[in-house]
């Protein structure tokens, strides 16, 4: 298995491409933490695991806490004696308005977990993955890293601003065998976007992808899965965009 024995953190593991990755990797022999502000979603997630012989433990965290990811890292290294890998993946969508009417809490919120919740998660992660002597820490930005999308400022932002933290992230622990890698999905078809739009609004959405679709959470896990692993042992500070053509477009 890619994962066997490896120890990783997948926040916001509840929904969607946490999920995914969060059953991924434990069906690659990953002991998974499992942490969303969901309880019952994540408690769900960890049941599912451990009823395929998977090992698995939730922990209540809300990324845009310090204490929080602090005490996520803290119980990895309680429960399972390290920390390998960590997705950092939680995040938000925010409201649909243009800069000059983008409403300021909002956009502090979006700023708070989708940008400083990674940033929360990787100051703990990273000394724990030194001090065992390695590890691959892979955010999720979006394609929103990489290009605009009018009335989406702070969501776009946000992931732009996790491509650069990512790409220091790189430089400064490359020697030290910490990996650190950045994810861009396109549109991946999770519950949050099936429930929030219509039918035409889906098609519009489906044909900006050259494939003229969404994407699949496990086919963003997929990628998140060779990240993690020993076999991508010569990447880091990158970004990797998994879209269905979406950016060549
Ligand atoms: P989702 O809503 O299905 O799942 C997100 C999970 O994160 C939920 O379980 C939620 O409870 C949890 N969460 C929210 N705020 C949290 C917080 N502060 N602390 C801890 N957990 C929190 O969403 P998803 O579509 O699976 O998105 C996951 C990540 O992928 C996000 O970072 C998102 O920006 C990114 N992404 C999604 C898409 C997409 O089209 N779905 C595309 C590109 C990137």
């Amino acid at each position: 298995s890619l994962l066997q024995d490896k120890v990783a953190i997948v926040t916001g593991a509840g929904s969607g491409i946490g999920k995914s990755t969060a059953l991924l990797f434990a069906e690659n022999g990953a002991k998974v933490v499992v942490t969303d502000i969901n309880e019952e979603n994540g408690n769900k997630v960890v049941e599912e695991i451990k009823a395929t012989g998977g090992e698995a433990i939730f922990v209540k965290a809300d990324t845009s806490k310090v204490e929080d990811s602090e005490t996520t890292v803290n119980k990895a290294i309680e429960s399972f004696g390290k920390l390998d890998v960590a997705v950092n993946n939680a995040g938000i969508g925010g409201p649909t308005q243009a800069v000059g009417e983008y409403d300021i809490d909002a956009w502090n919120k979006v700023i708070n977990i989708n940008l400083n919740g990674v940033f929360y998660g990787l100051r703990y992660q990273i000394p724990a993955m030194v001090k065992n002597g390695g590890g691959s820490i892979i955010n999720v930005a979006s394609i929103l890293g990489a290009v605009g999308f009018a009335n989406s400022s702070a969501y776009v932002a946000a992931k732009h601003g996790v491509v650069g933290l990512t790409k220091n992230a790189g430089l400064e622990y490359a020697t030290k065998g910490v990996r650190v890698n950045a994810v861009g999905p396109a549109f991946i078809e999770t519950p949050l976007v099936k429930s929030s739009l219509s039918d035409e609004a889906y098609n519009a959405l489906a044909n900006m992808h050259a494939m003229e679709r969404l994407g699949q959470p496990k086919e963003v896990a997929e990628l998140f899965l060779w990240l993690a692993s020993d076999k991508a042992s010569f990447a880091t500070g990158a970004y990797y965009p998994i879209d269905g053509g979406y950016l060549a477009k």
